[in-house]
Order: structure tokens, then C-alpha cells, then sequence
């Protein structure tokens, strides 16, 4: 097996960290039915619509009545 011949300095490895494995904030949008902030190119938690379609069992429903 592979081996590291040294050992990767704390510098090296604080630079990699600091670019790989990021924390990265979702990308939050209001959500075009119903305006209630959601992460984008997700179905809604609140309306349960995606792309303007009823997509939870909740939003179909929903859907049908009005
Ligand atoms: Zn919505």
C-alpha cells in the first residue's frame, strides 16, 4: 500500500481544509407560489410546489380543492 513519505505540515493542511471542506451557506430563495423563503431547486416545505407544480401529498390536495 501507498504510503505519505512525510508527514503534510499544519500550514499544507490548513490550506487544503480551508478550501475543501467549506461550510457553505444554502442557497435561500422566496419561493415563487408562495413567498416563503426556501433553498432553491427544492420543493417548497411550506406550499409543497416545485416548477409550479403541486409535488407534496399536502399541496395536491390543496391543489384540488381551489
Ligand atoms: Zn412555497
Amino acid at each position: 500500500m501507498a504510503v505519505p513519505k512525510r508527514r503534510t505540515t499544519r500550514s499544507k493542511r490548513n490550506m487544503r481544509r480551508a478550501n475543501h471542506d467549506k461550510v457553505v451557506a444554502p442557497n435561500l430563495i422566496p419561493c415563487p407560489k408562495c413567498s416563503e423563503v426556501m433553498v432553491s431547486h427544492r420543493v417548497c416545505p411550506s406550499c409543497g410546489h416545485y416548477k409550479g407544480r403541486a409535488i407534496t401529498k399536502k399541496a395536491v390536495a390543496g391543489a384540488a380543492e381551489s
